[in-house]
């Protein structure tokens, strides 16, 4: 039996992979110059390749809850394995994500590429699929001049996030020619672009904070870690955390906030009373000055600005408990109105994609097309940040590529 893996990323390795050991004859048609060229870029360069954690909560999607089964298939410790089977140690980091023992990226791609050439599955690459035909049992692979022909065809071209890396959203067309519908896609794991005409001021700050996704008074999410003011808004892997969710919300049509808490680990009353000690201390200092040391020095002005202070050579022993709380306040809850976020070159991931619902729930064959299959981001599943993304990669990879082999 022949199959056909489109995409030759970390679906479609893994995919092809299992569909070979089963014994197909199995072919990898790759529209880069080589394959796995996303896998690289992942984890800065590290590849945290699952997460120990791994939990169906950290999913979304439409019909999600549709093929839950694939984790049945191949879960956290099949993958780990797999790797640990292919060289890969793993090294687990405090909050669980798994990245290979040697922080490479490359060592993730190598062990796959090594895998792909020791059981023979032909790579072709710089092959870029344009239509995909199903006629009387055989499927043709067709680009301009060029046509292969498959029994079985495994799609995962992945999604539009990143498309510089290969995936620029071609699977959908491929899938919809086929008459499958595509649940619209939108950017997940992505930058904010953030309403107010200081950013570039303030571009660059980094600090350990807490941050909330805000829409009509209720938080819909909240994460923690580093965030960085930039030029346009808001970055760093809580502001990606919280991106897929606030975006969603704005297509919807509602008006998202992200809230920052700069002091995180300090109730707001005691950050009050620090900055009245402070005050105290070090009145004779006007406002500007006397939080010199406390806050990035680019910040101050702009945060006293946002807290109403239109005098900033005020004494700051002069500020009486409303006026601090002022100040606190924007320490603690500077609220900011989304108003966009990066284009999809920036974004890691996809939301969106092949519904769920025109899928086998546990092969990952196609309701409409007998012996189609597809695997990766090219669903309609996004992952959070940490892992997730990849394991989802694995997991229904293996489920295609082994479901399409039997
Ligand atoms: C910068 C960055 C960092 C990331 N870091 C992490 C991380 O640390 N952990 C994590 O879990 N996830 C991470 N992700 C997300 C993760 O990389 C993806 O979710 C995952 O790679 C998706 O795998 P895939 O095989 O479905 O798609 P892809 O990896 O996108 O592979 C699709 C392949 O199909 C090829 N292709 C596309 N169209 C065609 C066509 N018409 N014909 C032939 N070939 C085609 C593409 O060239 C590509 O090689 C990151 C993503 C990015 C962009």
């Amino acid at each position: 039996m022949k199959i056909a893996v489109i995409g030759g990323g970390a679906a479609g390795l893994i995919a092809a992979i299992v569909a070979r050991k089963s014994g197909a004859e199995v072919t990898i048609y790759e529209k880069m110059n080589r394959v796995g060229k996303k896998i690289l870029a992942t984890g800065n360069g590290r590849c945290n390749y699952t997460n120990m954690n791994l939990s169906l909560n950290c999913y979304h999607g439409n019909n999600f809850n549709h093929v839950e089964k694939v984790f049945e298939n191949f879960g956290l410790k099949k993958t780990l394995n797999f790797f640990e089977e292919l060289g890969i140690y793993p090294y687990i980091d405090e909050s669980g994500k798994v990245y290979p023992n040697s922080l490479q990226a490359s060592s993730i791609l190598d062990v796959l590429r090594y895998e792909v050439e020791r059981l023979n599955i032909e790579e072709i690459t710089d092959f870029e699929v344009k239509e995909l035909r199903y006629s009387k049992g055989k499927f043709s692979i067709i680009n301009d001049d060029t046509v292969f022909y498959a029994d079985k065809v495994i799609l995962c071209t992945g999604g539009k996030a990143s498309p510089q890396l290969g995936s620029n959203g071609e699977g959908y067309k491929i899938a919809q020619n086929l008459g499958h519908r595509i649940i619209e896609p939108f950017p997940a794991l992505v930058q904010l672009k953030l309403k107010g005409k200081f950013f570039k001021r303030i571009a660059g700050i980094r600090f350990d904070g807490n941050v909330r996704a805000i829409t009509n008074n209720k938080t819909i999410r909240i994460e923690d870690g580093e965030i960085l003011f930039t030029e346009y808004g808001i970055s760093g892997p809580p502001i990606l955390q919280i991106s897929r969710m606030a975006i969603e919300e704005m297509n919807k049509g509602e008006t998202v906030y992200v809230q920052v808490d700069m002091f995180p680990n300090i109730e707001k009353n005691d950050l009050y009373e620090i900055l009245r000690d402070r005050f105290s201390k070090i009145g004779y200092k006007n406002l500007e000055d006397s939080l010199i040391g406390f806050i990035n020095k680019k910040l101050i002005s702009v945060a006293l600005n946002e807290a109403g202070f239109e005098d900033h050579e005020t004494l700051s022993k002069n500020l009486n408990k409303k006026n601090i709380y002022k100040i606190v306040n924007i320490l603690k809850e500077w609220k900011f109105q989304v108003n966009g976020h990066n284009a999809w070159q920036q974004a890691q991931v996809t939301a969106g994609g092949i519904d769920l619902s025109e899928v086998w729930p546990e092969t990952l064959e196609s309701k409409k097309v007998k012996n189609l299959y597809f695997a990766g981001e090219l669903l309609d599943v996004d992952g959070d940040c940490g892992g997730f993304n990849l394991q989802w990669a694995w997991s229904s990879g293996y489920t295609a590529g082994y479901k399409a082999s039997k």
